[in-house]
């Protein structure tokens, strides 16, 4: 950050802002131009701008540097990849996620990880704590689900991603699951950020309904100052006025999100559609614009779902679609293990 000052400013006005910068924590440096003084702010803190805009002899007051340290690109040269199973995500690995939208029993997790399986599927989803939008709609099979879904997928030699709702899950979720989801409604629940900040488990960030990319990597920076550097941001549609879609699917999230920080990058086309038929073209244009994964709603007979089975797509057609992005991802130099 730079703190300019005007051209009339006295010698009490710059020791009262490198002061005011000190006692945040920050390193002042103070540099006398010809034309004017300015005066560096160096260092990682939270500083709300306006208490040295106030202050005599400032002119302006110039941010250098993003909100978000850990997670901006700039703090570190590589790319992060994140490996849960024999899956990767990210650098030049796209990595698939695959299951129900919801745990409803044993015999319908297993069957759908029975088709899976012949797909090459290492990571299973299911929810069994589920946001919906409705109090009377099905909640979740709670811990009994997260107990079922451990049980299919050790059986089958798989992994588990779950969503995690309440600081008081984390326990709970650490017997069972691989990897914690954060739904797009709990993106900026804080409390939830800090807590899965503590956990040794890699965390799925669902970036939030009507969140922009800066909002999406502070909650991520949350999780990282926590200490859990393991974070995979999670595209899943936002909301514009299209109603004809569940949510728009924002792929230039990809490339952007690329740019600004080294966090790998997952696409969910199943929330970001709503529809079946239209998971397949987006899935495949996310990995041609360079997504790090793919997390897909598959269900082993979504005509009986007791959730999203609409946007679930058949054994079969995941089937397909794993072959054509198999051949999509090595023309733009990534690799699905
Ligand atoms: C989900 O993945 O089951 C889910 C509820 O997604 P989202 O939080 O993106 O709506
Ligand atoms: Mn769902």
């Amino acid at each position: 950050m730079l703190v300019l000052m005007c051209s009339n400013a006295t010698e009490q006005d710059i020791e009262r802002v490198a002061n005011l910068l000190e006692s945040k924590g920050f390193r002042p440096l103070v540099s006398h131009g010809e034309a004017r003084t300015v005066v560096h702010a160096i260092g990682i803190v939270e500083i709300d701008q306006r208490d040295l805009e106030l202050l005599p002899g400032v002119d302006e007051v110039v941010k250098l540097t993003t909100n978000y340290k850990l997670a901006a690109r700039a703090s570190q040269g590589v790319d992060t990849v994140i490996e849960v199973n024999g899956v990767k995500f990210g650098g030049k690995y796209t990595g698939l996620i695959a299951g129900p939208c919801t745990i409803e029993s044993y015999d319908q997790v297993d069957k759908t990880a029975q088709e899976l399986k012949d797909s090459n599927v290492k990571i299973i989803r299911g929810g069994a704590f589920k946001p919906r939008t409705s109090p009377y709609a099905f909640q979740g099979l709670g811990e009994e689900g997260l107990k079922i879904i451990r049980s299919v997928a050790d059986n089958h030699g798989m992994a588990v991603a779950s969503e995690i709702m309440e600081v008081s899950q984390l326990e709970m979720f650490e017997k069972y699951v691989d990897i914690l989801q954060i739904g797009a409604r709990n993106m900026q629940n804080f409390n939830l950020l800090r807590e899965v900040g503590r956990a040794h488990k890699p965390v799925i960030l669902k970036r939030g309904l009507s969140s922009t990319y800066e909002e999406w990597l502070m909650s991520a920076e949350y999780i990282m100052a926590g200490g859990n550097n393991q974070v995979i941001l999670c595209e899943r549609g936002i909301r514009t006025f299209e109603k004809f879609t569940r949510n728009t699917l924002d792929l230039t999230a990809i490339p952007v999100i690329k740019k600004l920080s080294h966090l790998p990058i997952i696409v969910d086309p199943s929330h970001a559609t709503g529809l079946r038929d239209k998971v397949e073209p987006m899935s495949r244009a996310a990995v041609a614009a360079g997504c790090d994964g793919l997390i897909i709603e598959v269900h082993y007979d979504p005509d009986s779902a007791i959730c999203d089975g609409a946007q679930s797509l058949y054994p079969l057609q995941y089937q397909e679609l794993y072959k054509q992005i198999k051949q999509i991802a090595p023309i733009i130099g990534k690799e699905i293990l």
